[in-house]
């Protein structure tokens, strides 16, 4: 089985000196209580930090009343982000169904999460709300990574209303997902970034597909068959990665 892996907040230098001076570092007071409590970890055990540059620390576990430390061994790179940049533009929807997109898009390599409210959100999020929402999400954002291997946490963030998400969304390829486009999908090779936006249960207003549309995004049809707003876009990542980015290809 995979080492356990915790994110720490830290700077990688920080890492670096404690591999090469052989000191330990202390994991934060989350992780130490995870670590200990909740995968019951024992001193001795092997386990990975990242800090969210890309690289990853193997060392050994040690815990005492206070907190868990670890003592670094080796460092190493490994390449879990996929070649083609990902960002998910999501209309807000019920925050059960936003926590589960969230640790999918994770999961299957989306590196920016954009949220927005839509004409056709069910779901209103703003000031003190949408803080705690969005600290939630990140907070949902490092558990993912730790599991799922990424030593990199995506970025969340969120826009006033769709037009500013998709004035505000940069990259090679932007794709509108709407399930009346008149165009397939398609993305050609040689770009380093793509870019989809999901809308709510009811879909995109034609108003903000129209400000997509002014705004450079292309409206296009993901398959034949109407997906639910939480599978739309995990389906989008999975389709990109399969055509340009890091999953297998015959
Ligand atoms: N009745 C709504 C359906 C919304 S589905 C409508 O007709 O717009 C929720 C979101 O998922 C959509 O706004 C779209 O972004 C995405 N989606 C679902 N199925 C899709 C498909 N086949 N092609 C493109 N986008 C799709």
């Amino acid at each position: 089985m995979a080492d356990p892996r915790f994110f720490l907040p830290a700077d990688a230098a920080l890492f670096d000196d404690a591999l090469r001076n052989g000191t330990e570092i202390t994991l934060s007071e989350k992780a130490s209580h995870h670590a200990m409590r909740a995968l019951r970890l024992r001193n001795g055990e092997t386990v990975t930090v990242f800090c969210g540059t890309g690289r990853e620390w193997r060392g050994t576990v040690r815990f005492d009343a206070k907190a868990g430390y670890v003592a670094l061994t080796e460092s190493s790179d490994p390449q879990r982000e996929p070649p083609v940049r990902l960002t998910l533009v999501q209309a807000l929807v019920s925050p059960e169904k936003l926590d589960w997109i969230v640790e999918k898009a994770v999961e299957t390599g989306v590196s920016e999460i954009v949220l927005t409210p839509a004409a056709r959100s069910v779901t209103r999020l703003a000031g003190d709300r949408l803080e705690k929402r969005l600290q939630k999400l990140r907070d949902i954002a490092v558990s993912a990574a730790e599991q799922c291997g990424r030593n990199v946490v995506p970025l969340i963030r969120a826009e006033a209303s769709a037009a500013a998400a998709f004035q505000n969304t940069q990259a090679d390829l932007r794709l509108l997902l709407a399930p009346g486009a008149p165009r397939p999908a398609a993305a050609a090779g040689g770009i380093r970034s793509a870019a989809f936006a999901v809308g709510p249960e009811g879909g995109f207003s034609p108003e903000e597909i129209a400000s997509g549309e002014e705004a450079g995004w292309s409206a296009v049809l993901l398959g034949p068959r109407v997906l639910r707003t939480e599978t739309a876009g995990i389906a989008a990542a999975v389709w990109l990665n399969t055509v340009l980015g890091d999953y297998p290809r015959a």
